[in-house]
């Protein structure tokens, strides 16, 4: 069961191949659309995606299907972590580290305890000398966030997000030092049954306006007044130097161990690591996501990762089933579920 959104389609297309039977919650507004999908077995409308967080609503989907639900960046985005907690339907991977993903001091405290090189983060816009990302809390897709390179700067923009209420105050707001590289978005899944980490795909995100400004010539890009916004549309496959596998294997081995021990259980699922490369080759990651991310849906087929380690088309998706069939075999869906 997942959210009608985001990577619903390859979640539950994943799972209709691994042998289980499909249902999706979906806005009304959407339903027509995703009655275009034979392999989605049971649609439930719902007027918003809040409804879910209603205890009966979940009873009645409990004792008609007795669902395992998969998190996606829908979910983070629209309900708050207490109301993600108190989820009574068992939800696949470990709740409690999405409130990590989504509080940007979490999030900062569990990438140091594994070791993953990180910008700088500003204490306040007084420290600000060079250029600097401006982000707000939660996992908008990179929407709002925007660029400055001295204190006044800042107060301007911040101010604009105050009077349009996107912020209450310049405090909802998170600066860190711009990376300067290549972004590459990190795709992996662990399995505490096998106890073994893959990477199953490597994707970029496809961003509007930052990715839209080079078709502008330069004389141009300075006299117009285009913000560089991070707003994701889509995401594009990337294959990396193979020398550099080592080193991706390493950080996700690092962030599994690091997330046992701040966050029992641990990584349970899918996981994504996403950073930028520089021109010495080096990784800097600026944000994780511990969950499944959106860059997955381009391997609804299998990936140049997944090819490697599966004989069969190995969407994420269909990882998470597999997963899930394997645990219930062998007793152990306690050690995949929260
Ligand atoms: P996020 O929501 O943190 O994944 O970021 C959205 C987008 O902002 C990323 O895909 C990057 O393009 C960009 N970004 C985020 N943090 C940084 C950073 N510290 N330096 C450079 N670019 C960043």
């Amino acid at each position: 069961m997942t959210l009608g959104s985001h990577c619903s389609l390859q979640v539950l297309k994943g799972a209709k191949d691994e042998g289980f039977k499909t249902l999706l919650v979906c806005e009304e507004k959407r339903c027509d659309m995703y009655k275009r999908f034979k392999f989605i077995d049971s649609i439930v409308p719902v007027k918003n995606f809040e409804e879910i967080i209603d205890a009966d609503f979940q009873t009645d989907l409990v004792e008609s299907f007795n669902p395992i639900l998969i998190p996606h960046g829908t979910l983070i985005s629209t309900l708050d972590m207490a109301a993600i907690e108190s989820i009574k339907i068992p939800i696949f991977g470990n709740k409690w580290i999405l409130r990590w993903e989504s509080d940007r001091v979490l999030k900062q405290q569990l990438m140091n305890e594994s070791d993953l090189r990180s910008p700088v983060q500003l204490a306040s816009k007084n420290e600000i000398n060079g250029l600097c990302i401006v982000k707000l809390h939660g996992a908008a897709g990179g929407k709002g966030y925007f660029l400055v390179t001295n204190k006044k700067e800042f107060e301007e923009q911040a101010q604009k997000l105050v009077e349009s209420k996107t912020i209450k105050s310049e405090k909802d707001l998170f600066i860190q030092k711009y990376a300067n590289g290549v972004p590459v978005y990190l795709q992996y899944f662990y399995s505490p049954i096998s106890n073994e980490l893959e990477l199953l795909g490597i994707d970029r995100r496809y961003e509007t306006d930052i990715d839209a400004i080079g078709r502008i010539p330069s004389k141009y890009q300075l006299s117009s007044i285009i913000e560089p916004s991070y707003t994701v549309v889509g995401n594009i496959p990337i294959v990396l130097r193979e020398s550099l596998l080592p080193e991706v294997y390493d950080m996700g081995e690092r962030f599994v161990k690091a997330s046992k021990k701040l966050v029992p259980p641990g990584m349970p699922g899918p996981f994504c690591i996403e950073g930028v490369y520089d021109n010495t080759a080096k990784f800097t990651a600026f944000e994780f996501s511990a969950r499944i991310v959106a860059g997955t849906n381009l391997f609804v087929s299998g990936s140049p990762y997944s090819d490697l380690l599966y004989d069969v088309p190995m969407s994420m998706g269909r990882r998470i089933s597999l997963e899930i069939k394997r645990a219930r075999e062998l007793s152990k869906i306690r050690l995949i579920t929260t």
